[in-house]
Parts: C-alpha cells; sequence; structure tokens
C-alpha cells in the first residue's frame, strides 16, 4: 500500500515537474486594444484558460486607465503555473502576498488559476489586477525610456499610489484610521519608550511607509500599499489630477521625479511627504 502511495506520489511530482521552463511549449495571445495599444500574453498550455481571461480583461483595463494614458510601446504579460515559478521570475523570495511584478514593458504575473485552492478569480478581480499593473507600464513609458525609467527616482508611494488609486482599490486597502495607529505606535514620543517589545507598544526605528517604506515592504505591505493609496489621494485631491499629470510629462521631457514634481506641484516631494504625515497625525481625513 505503501509502496503504492510512493509511486503515485513520484507519478504526480513527474507530472508536475517545471514544463513551464521549456520556451518551445511557451504559447502566446496578442490583443490589440483601442489606440493600437497592444498586450501580448505569454503562457504555458495548462494555463490556457487563465490567458483568456487575462487577455479578455485587457481592453477594459486599458479603457479605465485612459485618463492617465496610453502605451507608447508593447507589453508582453508572462503567466507563471505558480507562486513559486512566479518569484523565481523575479528573483525573489518570501512575499507569499505578491501576484504581479511590472516594468517597463513587461508584467510577470501568478497565473489567476493558481491565486486561491479551489475556485479561480472572478473577471472583475483580474480587471483589476491589471488595471494596476498597467498603470505601472503606463507611468514607466511616460517617465522615461526603455534604458532610463528606472533611473527616474520615482519613489514607491508615487508607483503604487497611483496603480492603486487608478485601479480603484481603496477597498482593499486599509483605512487611514490604520496609517495612523502605526505613526503612533512607531512614534518615539508615544509607548513604552526605547523597549522594543516591552509593554506592548514596540517602537520601531527602521522605516516610515511614506519616506522610507524599504525596510516595511516585505512584512508590513497592508501598511506601505495604503500609505500609497491614501498620499495619492492626497495629492490628487489637492493639486488636481492636470498637475499631477503634469509631473509624468515633465519626466518625459528628462527631468528626475524630484524636480518634475517640484516643478509640477510648487513644493519638493519630502515637503509634501511631511504634509501627508501631518494629515494623518491630525486626522484630517475625519474633517
Ligand atoms: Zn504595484
Amino acid at each position: 500500500m505503501r509502496t503504492a502511495l510512493v509511486g503515485l506520489l513520484l507519478l504526480a511530482s513527474v507530472a508536475c515537474a517545471p514544463r513551464y521552463r521549456s520556451k518551445e511549449s511557451l504559447r502566446s495571445l496578442t490583443v490589440t486594444a483601442e489606440g493600437g495599444q497592444v498586450v501580448r500574453v505569454q503562457y504555458w498550455p495548462d494555463d490556457a484558460a487563465s490567458a483568456e481571461q487575462v487577455s479578455q480583461a485587457i481592453p477594459a483595463a486599458l479603457a479605465r486607465l485612459r485618463p492617465w494614458g496610453k502605451l507608447a510601446v508593447p507589453v508582453t504579460i508572462t503567466l507563471y503555473p505558480s507562486h513559486e515559478a512566479f518569484e523565481a521570475a523575479i528573483y525573489r523570495e518570501g512575499y507569499g502576498w505578491l501576484r504581479a511584478w511590472a516594468r517597463y514593458d513587461t508584467i510577470d504575473l501568478q497565473s489567476p488559476r493558481s491565486w486561491a485552492l479551489f475556485v479561480g478569480p472572478e473577471q472583475k478581480d483580474v480587471e483589476e489586477l491589471l488595471t494596476h499593473e498597467l498603470t505601472h507600464c503606463i507611468m514607466y513609458q511616460q517617465a522615461g525610456s526603455e534604458w532610463s525609467w528606472p533611473y527616474k527616482g520615482i519613489p514607491l508611494w508615487f508607483r503604487e499610489g497611483m496603480a492603486s488609486v487608478a485601479a480603484d482599490q481603496g477597498h482593499r486597502r486599509k483605512s487611514p484610521e490604520f496609517i495612523y495607529g502605526f505613526y503612533s505606535s512607531s512614534s518615539p514620543t508615544s509607548g513604552s519608550g526605547d523597549g522594543a517589545g516591552e509593554g506592548g507598544t514596540a517602537v520601531r526605528s527602521n522605516g516610515d511607509p511614506v519616506s522610507d517604506p524599504e525596510p516595511l515592504y516585505q512584512s508590513d505591505q497592508e501598511v506601505v500599499y495604503a500609505s500609497a493609496h491614501w498620499a495619492f489621494q492626497f495629492l490628487l485631491d489637492r493639486y488636481g489630477m492636470e498637475r499631477v499629470r503634469k509631473i509624468l510629462d515633465e519626466m518625459n521631457d528628462g527631468r528626475l521625479f524630484n524636480a518634475a514634481f517640484q516643478s509640477a506641484i510648487g513644493i519638493p516631494p519630502d515637503e509634501f511627504e511631511a504634509d501627508f504625515r501631518k494629515y494623518i497625525l491630525w486626522r484630517g481625513w475625519e474633517r
């Protein structure tokens, strides 16, 4: 009985061997959306249904992004059959919550088929995620060239905030109240002083969700994404869509993010980040 079970398990593992690594079996679909925007979807045979679902979501996602701009060059989306395969493709480990990684003209995507154990996601969820990821591509393509985009110095709160707001993901984000709670518990002037972990109010010395998010990104992604979303919404509410879009135009003209922001908004980004922190600490969303 045991041998039979081992045999079965072996068979199963052979059946699940990483066929996705072979480039020969890679297939693709090409979607041409409004304005001649082109997105190619690459996938391995097991993900044919997911590739279809993704392809169907692309025109709707790009239509939602019309106010923000359009793709200047074609984007290739690659579907990976499991979370492990996806993490291997983006050279990261331990980001169980991450589903996609966008660059200038590529999106690596964990196949929607594998997002949950038993049921595939609804079309609206796939469309929402694609809207978010395609925002990144549109932003990077407007901000720079194929070579210059990673060097523009676009802060994480702006990248993720714009994508989250454009995809209307406020319903997924924690509230400003949650960010307030984070700041309150991490401020050196409150809580238990310097005894991190003592008295139940640990004092954080590393990372601010807006101005220094990297130390928090992997383990405190909820506060990082919530802060990005509400900071970007705060920027839009205060300065308006036209001036926010001007930041992208200024980068397109060759400026780095800080100079583009200063020119379009009138204050440097760190002053804006401090204003957002005050808005949270003074509970500005309640007024
Ligand atoms: Zn994102």
